[in-house]
């Protein structure tokens, strides 16, 4: 983003360095603390497996984990769109009218298609290996290179005829902004919560001020009774998901509560569950509301295209791979892609290429597909562990799952 001149278009009041992660188990309450400071106030990223509790690993003031090092900064998608948009519009400005870019909004692509055989009149270009894209409101446009940034049903992937294999989690990744009680408190890092539930994970990540992005992966029928929730009610189901041993939580979502709101069923349940066996962290917010309008769901899959490039074809971003949201790594794959093709189609600009080119392609599938599929398959790989060790129940998944006991 700074490289390209777009960080300075970033609203920065609206992202959040964090330096601390609690991911623990909610069946056994066993966790695990990464942050950059040791118990003797150093540097170095450190990861401790057991009791995250106030004492000596929060005897840290906030300032030695902030200088300590940033896990992750958080920024929600639209801030970083519409930043990029900014910039694009700066730079269209600053190159002087006829030379810019042109953006086609609210517009759809309709259809893709290879140009019309070539005819034997030399002065009409040969566009028949060329995609042809029509939209709902412009003239058919002709693509030198056609970059599919469409997302996970990419169109551009299929006139490719490019196969992405893969296959459904069976899970949808429900989304809200929420607000806290409190902004996080002077005396802890910031820190990012990830608690792994029989359904999926479910984690709260802090934005500035008090408030915090939800990203709850779930079984469908969680998501869809979530996503019927009043505000308020949808606002205890979150502190349920974080604060109520799983039975607990299944009742609450699950067709046997009937009417029974998860508000009264969260305020007694509550009082009978002891945070310990939970494994809740000791400094872990309490979730106040949620954004009007913030709540939405996605269903899960992991699909990986075989090629990223084919004849004036190039894929990048969810179009190319989609993986689950559990690492946050999805659009960070997605802008490294953006990044490489970038790279190469100014090295073949500059050295008078055809930038549709199999020649001038080559080099970004090569880089960006091997750098993709290591993580595309290590997130796979957490997620059939996770299920292995939660679906089969055996004595043997509960004593891993706990190990550290
Ligand atoms: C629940 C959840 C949580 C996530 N959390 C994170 C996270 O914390 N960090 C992270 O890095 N990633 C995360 N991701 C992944 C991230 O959201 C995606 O990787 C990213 O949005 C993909 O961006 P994209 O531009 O490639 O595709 P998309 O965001 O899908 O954009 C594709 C665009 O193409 C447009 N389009 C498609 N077809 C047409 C057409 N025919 N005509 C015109 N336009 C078209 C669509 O309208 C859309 O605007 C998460 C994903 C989910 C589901």
């Amino acid at each position: 983003m700074k490289h390209i001149g777009a960080w300075e278009e970033m609203d920065k009041s609206r992202m959040q360095a964090y330096h601390a992660m609690d991911v623990w188990d909610g069946v056994s309450g066993s966790k695990i603390h990464f942050d950059g400071v040791d118990q003797a106030g150093n540097g170095g990223l450190m990861g401790a497996i057991g009791d995250i509790i106030p004492g000596s690993r929060f005897s840290a003031s906030r300032r030695q984990y902030e200088e300590a090092g940033v896990v992750a900064t958080m920024c929600e998608n639209s801030n970083t769109t519409s930043a990029l948009l900014r910039r694009l519009q700066e730079l269209n400005n600053a190159s002087g009218s006829g030379a810019g870019m042109a953006v086609l909004d609210k517009t759809k692509v309709s259809s893709i298609s290879l140009g019309p055989p070539a005819s034997t009149d030399i002065s009409n270009p040969d566009l028949s290996q060329w995609p042809i894209i029509s939209t709902t409101t412009h003239c058919p446009l002709a693509a030198r290179l056609l970059v599919g940034a469409d997302g996970a049903n990419s169109p551009v992937r299929a006139f490719a005829d490019i196969p992405a294999p893969g296959w459904d989690y069976g899970q949808h990744g429900v989304v809200a902004t929420l607000q806290l009680s409190q902004p996080y408190p002077l005396d802890a890092p910031r820190t990012a919560y990830q608690r792994f539930l029989p359904t999926g994970p479910v984690a709260l990540l802090p934005l500035p001020g008090a408030r915090a992005s939800l990203v709850w992966s779930t079984t469908p029928a969680h998501a869809a009774k979530l996503k019927s929730l009043s505000p308020s009610e949808f606002t205890a189901a979150v502190n349920a998901a974080f604060r109520l041993m799983p039975v607990d939580l299944n009742y609450i979502l699950g067709p046997d509560a009937g009417s029974d709101a998860p508000s009264s069923e969260l305020a007694w349940r509550e009082q009978a569950t002891n945070p310990a066996s939970t494994g809740l962290p000791a400094h872990f917010p309490r979730v106040e509301g949620v954004q009007e309008g913030s709540i939405a769901s996605f269903p899960l899959r992991m699909r990986h295209a075989d090629t990223y490039t084919g004849h004036r074809v190039a894929l990048i971003g969810d179009a190319a791979h989609t993986i689950h949201p559990l690492a946050g790594q999805g659009l960070n794959l997605g802008l490294a892609d953006a990044q490489s093709l970038a790279k190469e189609i100014s090295y073949g600009v500059e050295h008078g290429m055809d930038i549709g080119g199999s020649f001038c392609l080559e080099n970004y599938g090569a880089a960006r597909w091997a750098a993709n599929n290591a993580v595309v398959g290590t997130v796979d790989k957490l997620m059939r562990v996770r299920d292995r060790l939660f679906g089969a129940g055996a004595r043997a998944s509960r004593y891993l799952r706990g190990w550290e006991g």
